[in-house]
C-alpha cells in the first residue's frame, strides 16, 4: 500500500514510517521539519519505496496514498507552547487538510489524538468514554483543545462525508529519537544521569504517568489503522503507572549516576495523574504492550550516551 505520514520525521512517526517499510509499503513522509529532523529517518533515506516531501499541513496539498497517518504536531510542552497559536493551526488545519484529502482520494485517515485530551484527568485510569477535565484557556490548552476539536473534526468528517477515521489517544511514549532537547521528563532526566547533572524532578514528583515503548506504540497505531468497523476513539499506552519520583530513581539506578535529585516549581495545570484503561485495545485490537520500562530505558540511555558526551543535539543533518 501507499502510505502517507504527516510528521514522519519526528520521534514516533519516523519509528512507524521504519516499520511501515520493512512491512513492504511504499511510504510517503510529509513533514515541515519544525520538530521533526532529517536525522531521525537518515536511515531510511536510500529506500526506493521511500518519498519525502517538505510541507505544512496547515496549508492544504493533495498526493495519491491508500491511508494516512496523521501525526503531524508538536508534541511536547515546551515545543507546543513555544508558538501556541501555530499549534491550534496545526491541530485545526491539519485534520481539515488531512481529512479533505481522504475524502477526495476515498483514503482511510488516522489521527493520532492524546491522552491531553482529558486534561487533569478526575476519572482514574482514563477510558475512553471519560469527556476529560481541561482548562480552556490555560497555558496547555492550545495543544489540550486543539487536539479535542481535531477528534471533534474526525466525527464529524466520518458522520456528515463518511470519511473512514481511526482515532488513537496516545498517552506517554519513550523511547530512542526522542528529541533531546524538548523537555521531556525521560529525555531529561536520561540526559541529566549521563552529565551527572542535577535530575531536576517538577513539583514533589509525586504526580504520576504511564510510560509506553515505541515500537509497541507503533504496533498499535498499525494495528487499529489496519481494523476494519472501528473508528476508535481508542487509548494507546502502557498501563504501568508510576510516580516522577521513581522515573528518576530507576535511570539513575540504571545509569549508575552519581546525579543528585533536585525539586523545581510544577508547571501550571500539570495533570496529577495519567494511566490509560485499555480494556478496548485488548479486546479490539488484540493489543497491548510487551516492552517493560526497565527494558526499554536501557534503549534510551544507550541511544543517549554518545549525545550526553558530545553534549550535543543528535542534529547533524540540516533541518
Ligand atoms: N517533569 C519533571 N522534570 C522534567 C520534565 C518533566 O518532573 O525535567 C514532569 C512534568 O512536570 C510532568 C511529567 O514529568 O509531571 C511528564 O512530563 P512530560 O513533559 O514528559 O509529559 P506530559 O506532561 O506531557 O505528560
Amino acid at each position: 500500500m501507499k502510505i502517507l505520514i504527516t510528521g514522519g520525521a519526528g520521534f514516533i512517526g519516523s519509528h512507524l514510517a521504519e516499520k511501515l517499510l520493512a512491512k513492504g509499503h511504499f511510504v510517503i513522509i510529509m513533514d515541515n521539519f519544525h520538530t521533526g529532523t532529517k536525522e531521525n529517518i537518515r536511515h531510511l533515506l536510500g529506500s526506493p519505496y521511500l518519498d519525502i516531501v517538505r510541507h505544512d499541513i496547515t496549508q492544504p496539498y493533495r498526493i495519491e496514498a491508500d491511508m494516512i497517518y496523521n501525526l503531524a504536531c508538536p508534541a511536547s510542552p515546551i515545543h507546543y507552547q513555544r508558538s501556541p497559536v501555530r499549534t491550534v493551526e496545526a491541530c485545526v488545519m491539519g485534520p481539515i487538510n488531512a481529512l479533505a484529502l481522504a475524502h477526495d482520494i476515498k483514503a482511510r485517515v488516522l489521527q493520532a489524538s492524546t491522552s491531553e485530551i482529558y486534561g487533569n484527568p478526575a476519572v482514574h485510569p482514563q477510558k475512553e468514554d471519560y469527556w476529560g477535565n481541561v482548562n480552556p484557556i490555560g497555558t496547555r490548552s492550545c495543544y489540550d483543545e486543539g487536539k479535542r476539536v481535531a477528534e471533534t473534526l474526525f466525527f464529524d468528517f466520518h458522520r456528515e462525508a463518511g470519511v473512514d477515521i481511526r482515532v488513537a489517544r496516545i498517552f506517554n511514549t519513550y523511547g530512542p529519537k526522542m528529541s533531546p532537547d524538548d523537555g521531556r521528563v525521560v529525555s531529561n532526566f536520561v540526559l541529566q544521569a549521563l552529565r551527572g547533572d542535577p535530575i531536576t524532578i517538577y513539583g514533589d514528583g509525586a504526580q504520576t504517568r504511564s510510560f509506553c515503548y515505541v515500537t509497541d506504540m507503533v504496533d498499535g497505531l498499525i494495528r487499529l489503522m489496519h481494523k476494519d468497523d472501528f473508528t476508535g476513539p481508542v487509548n494507546l499506552g502502557n498501563p504501568d503507572e508510576r510516580t516522577i519520583k521513581e522515573i528518576a530513581e530507576l535511570i539513575v539506578k540504571l545509569t549508575g549516576s552519581s546525579s543528585k535529585i533536585i525539586f523545581k516549581a510544577l508547571p501550571k495545570d500539570d495533570p496529577e495523574r495519567r494511566n490509560p484503561d485499555i480494556s478496548l485495545a485488548k479486546n479490539v485490537l488484540d493489543w497491548e504492550p510487551k516492552v517493560s520500562l526497565e527494558e526499554g530505558l536501557p534503549e534510551v540511555i544507550d541511544y543517549f550516551r554518545p549525545l550526553a558526551k558530545a553534549n550535543s543535539s543528535p542534529e547533524k543533518m540540516p533541518r
